[in-house]
């Protein structure tokens, strides 16, 4: 059976990092049944308690993730406090001054026994927590992605739109290929068309064009990121106009500016995109989106600018 809506999550627990003890025929070594999410506490301006970023929006897209997994998920004030006692608990940990940010990786995975192919009788919903700095190791510089034709990581009626587990399996290769080459990550096309973008292997992709936005829709294939969301009101808040459509290849290969955007990269500038050999340059630095993006959601994350829109749960 699939819906588990009865079924309730026992009280959890506070425990040292370490080892967990799974079935050898759990659901999630065996079949994949497992959904994570990725949210940063950012200290505040005033160094003394962290903050986090629309973590109701990620206890959501783990409850419809859940769904497409015939997983059973933690209420939104479940998982919203699971988060906070894991942070508070990492507290005394600060990183350096302006630098870094304690990454917290929820999990929830079918940790009961199951031999046939079914969901598992049984589920574990887990926060951990690690101290991260820059996701690429550009930092904040730009970086380079390269659009591989022989690899995918969705497909239409697949995991594409969820943060399961499994879907991060087909992308380790070509991201492995791709750095040994010298890039940064890569932009994955649709696996029908093989012409439409899709998006990064953990993040969104944004194209800007004489001052029109565009970053390709959220059709089941691409995850619905946190951060793309909030960079979509923000751009508009600033009277960009924004349209959530295809985007192909050859849109990419005329656009001023590319970024992408994600918990861990946060708005990362796109210098060049090489496809089929050829490699195409976008703008970067002063008076770019990206930069303008950037310092409007980190503000807002951090505590530098006012919170207008209630996105922040300080701690
Ligand atoms: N796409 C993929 C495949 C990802 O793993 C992530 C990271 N969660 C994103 C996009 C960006 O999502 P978010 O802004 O919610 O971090």
């Amino acid at each position: 059976r699939c819906s588990l809506e009865d079924v309730v999550f026992s009280r959890g627990e506070l425990s040292r990092y370490g080892n967990i003890e799974l079935s050898p025929s759990s659901g999630v070594i065996n079949y994949g049944q497992g959904l994570f999410e990725g949210l940063k506490a950012y200290r505040t301006a005033n160094r003394q308690g962290y903050m986090l970023f629309r973590p109701e929006e990620n206890a959501r897209r783990m409850q419809h993730g859940a769904e497409r997994m015939c997983m059973p998920s933690p209420s939104v004030e479940q998982f919203v406090h699971a988060v906070k006692q894991t942070v508070l608990a990492n507290r005394r940990w600060v990183p350096p001054q302006g630098k870094g940010a304690l990454y917290i990786r929820p999990l929830l995975i079918g940790s009961g026994p199951i031999l046939g192919l079914a969901p598992a009788p049984e589920y574990t919903f887990l926060v951990y927590a690690s101290p991260v700095g820059t996701y690429f190791k550009e930092g904040l510089a730009p970086i380079n992605l390269v659009v591989q034709d022989a690899f995918h990581r969705a497909m239409p009626g697949g995991t594409g739109g969820v943060k399961t587990i499994a879907n991060y399996a087909p992308v380790l290769k070509a991201q492995m290929d791709a750095k040994s080459k010298g890039f940064t990550d890569v932009l994955y096309l649709d696996a029908v068309h093989k012409r439409y973008l899709e998006e990064a292997s953990s993040c969104n992709l944004f194209i800007v064009k004489d001052g029109v936005v565009a970053t390709p829709a959220t059709v089941g294939t691409i995850l619905p990121g946190i951060t793309r969301k909030s960079v979509i009101e923000l751009a508009r808040d600033r009277g960009y106009q924004v349209e959530e459509r295809l985007v192909s290849i050859d849109d990419l290969m005329g656009a001023d500016e590319v970024f992408c955007t994600g918990t861990a990269v946060v708005v990362a500038p796109v210098s060049t995109v090489t496809y089929q050999g050829q490699r195409y340059e976008f703008k970067t630095g002063q008076d770019t989106l990206s930069q303008t993006l950037h310092m409007a959601l980190t503000s807002i994350q951090k505590g530098l600018a006012e919170d207008k829109k209630g996105w922040t749960v300080a701690i």
